[in-house]
């Protein structure tokens, strides 16, 4: 009988509640997330396996299940829905995967403070669609709507399409319930705001599973736009996209959607009569008073810029197809390597990263195509996301590739002055990057690790490693 096993014995008299499941296809599919890099992994013959899943039906039992876990010294990894794309969960034979399938319920919808409690085991789609049947939006809509949670987007910091309107996670989330190892359940409270030390909730935002276990979840919401209107328009360069965007931005407009593609991606994403320009969508939406002036400002600045309008078609098609998700198994099996990357960047030297790491990517051996888009927009700078898919002969071949875009992004970035992560997180990917990110405060967070979880029990080999 293994430790593990010795242990889940333990677990199942203390919780008897509890479901634990230590075999068939679920251990599988609960051990890894959706990273790229781990298929190929997979793929060469090195295999991810959890010892036992287990599935906690409210905060009481991951109360007891972390206090266990710290006990007995068991490494615990929270999971959401697996769509994470950086690695942060990987797990082995002596872990747990916390699935938290069963929390996910919307609790409760406040219309006047206009707020709702959510568990965090609720899949996106399903919390949207229960909040459109009162009205409401949260505003947030990630491309992976149907396959992540509401905990998962806030153990990573996630972003939504409509983000230029509606903020990004951190800006959306107004309290939580936390369980953290040996147990103790903590809560903060939601507020309109608050002056009252650190935001402590911050400190779990993007702490992928490496501090603590989301139980709880309040967030603001808004009532459903009054109107939205789209808009496309092809564009001389990418650095005139990006000034037109910076503009917009600079005049206080806030269009739901702003995303601008180059030539490659826009070539193979829509059909229009200026065929080989970037493309520009915008989308506004709220009320119809402001999404009017808002689309006739936003359209000068971006005629001014060279924009040539392209009509309301392209914004209707991909907003018909956003959410589509490509065959990523099949065309690894087809011997494709490919990714997409996310970094973000002040407007003065957005371009530049642009054009530097499509440029150098390109030049991979194997490289196909390296191609990027803007879609996320900020007073200060926006993200770029690039996409890279290359040729290999065999899934080693593929993961040496895989590493050499990767490399030369995060370097690229680092020596721009960009971040290496707009919303996907550090995982594994990034995590050797952190240490340059972050520099002095980097001992600020593993000293949080080591009070928080002094036994290390909470997703090891994710986000951070801390020396003993
Ligand atoms: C096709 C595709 C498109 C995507 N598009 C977007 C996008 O538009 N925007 C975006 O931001 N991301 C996107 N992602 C990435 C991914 O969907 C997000 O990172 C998402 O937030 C992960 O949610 P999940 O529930 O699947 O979490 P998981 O992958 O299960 O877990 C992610 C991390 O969160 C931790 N975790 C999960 N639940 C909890 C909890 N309750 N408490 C503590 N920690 C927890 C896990 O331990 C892990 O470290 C995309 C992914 C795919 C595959």
């Amino acid at each position: 009988m293994s430790n593990l096993d010795k242990n889940l014995d333990r677990l199942r008299s203390s919780v008897p509640s509890l479901e634990i499941i230590t075999e068939g296809d679920t251990l599988a599919e609960k051990s890894h997330d959706w990273w790229v890099r781990g298929r190929l992994q997979r793929k060469a013959g090195q295999l991810t396996r959890c010892g036992a899943v287990v599935r906690p039906a409210d905060t009481a039992e991951v109360s007891a299940l972390l206090a266990w876990a710290q006990e007995t010294a068991t490494a615990v990894v929270p999971f959401g829905l697996g769509s994470g794309v950086c690695g942060a969960v990987q797990t082995t034979q002596d872990q747990v995967v916390i699935d938290m399938s069963r929390m996910n319920k919307l609790v409760s919808v406040n219309d006047k403070s206009l707020t709702a409690t959510v568990q965090p085991g609720m899949c996106g789609r399903d919390y949207e669609d229960a909040l459109a049947a009162k009205g409401m939006t949260m505003g947030h809509f990630p491309q992976s709507i149907d396959l992540s949670t509401v905990g998962g987007w806030c153990a990573t910091r996630a972003a939504g399409q409509l983000s230029t309107r509606y903020g990004n996670i951190e800006d959306m989330l107004l309290g939580c319930e936390v369980v953290i190892p040996g147990g103790k359940v903590i809560r903060i409270p939601e507020k309109a705001r608050a002056a009252t030390g650190p935001d402590l909730k911050h400190l779990f935002m993007g702490s992928e599973g490496t501090l603590g276990v989301f139980t709880e979840l309040v967030f603001r919401i808004h009532p459903a736009a009054q109107l939205a209107k789209g808009r496309a328009y092809s564009l001389p360069s990418v650095e005139a996209g990006c000034e037109s965007f910076r503009k917009i931005m600079r005049a206080g407009w806030t269009p739901a959607v702003t995303r601008l593609y180059d030539a490659q991606e826009a070539g193979r994403t829509f059909t229009i009569a200026s065929e080989g320009q970037p493309v520009i969508l915008l989308r506004s939406e709220g009320p119809a008073a402001l999404v009017e002036v808002e689309m006739q400002a936003c359209h000068d600045i971006i005629v001014a810029e060279g924009g040539q309008d392209q009509g309301e078609d392209p914004v209707d098609s991909w907003m018909g197809h956003r959410n589509s998700i490509p065959d990523v198994e099949d065309l690894i099996g087809k011997g494709i390597s490919l990714d997409t990357i996310e970094v973000a960047i002040g407007w003065d030297r957005l371009a530049e990263l642009f054009s530097k790491v499509c440029e150098g990517g390109i030049q991979i051996d194997g490289m196909l195509g390296f191609s990027g888009h803007v879609s996320h927009c900020y007073t200060q700078g926006a993200n770029i996301y690039f996409t890279f898919a290359g040729s290999v002969a065999s899934p080693e071949e593929g993961i040496t590739l895989y590493d050499r875009a990767w490399n030369h992004t995060m370097q690229v970035t680092h020596d721009l002055g960009g971040t290496i992560a707009h919303h996907h997180g550090i995982g594994r990917v990034r995590k050797q990057w952190l240490p340059k990110e972050l520099g002095e405060a980097q001992d600020v967070l593993a000293t949080l690790k080591r009070a928080l979880d002094p036994k290390g029990i909470m997703n090891p080999g994710a986000l951070i490693d801390v020396d003993d």
